[in-house]
C-alpha cells in the first residue's frame, strides 16, 4: 500500500550537528548512535527515533553504520544497508519482545519503515528506508524465512513468558491471601 513519506526532505543526507536540535531528534542522542553517526542516514534515524518515541518502552540501538570491513567481520549480509548507513538494529529492552513484535513491526512500517528484518531469540528489530519495501527473519541456525514465519516464532516465545508472568501474580496472590488476619 502506497503511503506519503513523512519526511521527505531528509532523503538522500547524512545526519548533522543540526539534527540534534530542539526540533530535531527526540529520542535518540549522538552518543546513542555511535561513533560514526555522521554516516547514518537522516531520513532512517528520524523514522526510527519516532518508532523508539511512540513504543512506549525504553529502546537502544546495536548497530547502525558499519564499514564493510566491520560488516563483513560479524556476518552481516554484503548488501546491507547497515553499510549504506540506512539500517539501524534497535533493541527493545523491556523483556516483552517476543510478545510485542509484531505491533512493533506494524508501527515501523507506519512509519515508512520499508525494509525490516527480525533475529530469531534476540529481542531486536532491524529497520531500514530501503527502496523496494522487503522483510526477512533470520533464525537462529542462518537460515532466512520470511518476516510473518519470523512473527509466528516470536509469538511463540512470548507465549511461554506471559504465561510465567501469570503463574507468578496467581502464585503472589494466593500466597498473599493464604496469610489471613493475625
Ligand atoms: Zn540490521
Amino acid at each position: 500500500m502506497w503511503a506519503p513519506r513523512e519526511v521527505d526532505y531528509f532523503m538522500g543526507r547524512k545526519l548533522k550537528d543540526g539534527d540534534f536540535g530542539p526540533s530535531g531528534l527526540r529520542y535518540f542522542t549522538k552518543a546513542d548512535l555511535g561513533a560514526d553517526w555522521k554516516m547514518l542516514d537522516a531520513d532512517v534515524v528520524h523514522r526510527a527515533d519516532k518508532l523508539a518515541q511512540s513504543v512506549g518502552v525504553p529502546v537502544k540501538v546495536t548497530s547502525g553504520y558499519r564499514s564493510p570491513a566491520h560488516n563483513k567481520s560479524i556476518g552481516g549480509a554484503p548488501d546491507s544497508m547497515h553499510v549504506q548507513g540506512r539500517a539501524l538494529d534497535l533493541w527493545f529492552t523491556d523483556g516483552a519482545f517476543f510478545s510485542n513484535a509484531a505491533r512493533y513491526v506494524s508501527q515501523a512500517r507506519a512509519l515508512g519503515l520499508t525494509g525490516i528484518g527480525l533475529y530469531q531469540g534476540k529481542p531486536l528489530l532491524h529497520v531500514d528506508n530501503r527502496e523496494k519495501p522487503g522483510s526477512w527473519a533470520k533464525l537462529a541456525s542462518g537460515k532466512m524465512v520470511s518476516l510473518a514465519e519470523g512473527l509466528g516464532r516470536a509469538a511463540k516465545t512470548g507465549a511461554p513468558f506471559a504465561l510465567i508472568a501469570l503463574l507468578l501474580v496467581l502464585l503472589f496472590l494466593a500466597v498473599k491471601g493464604s496469610k489471613g488476619p493475625g
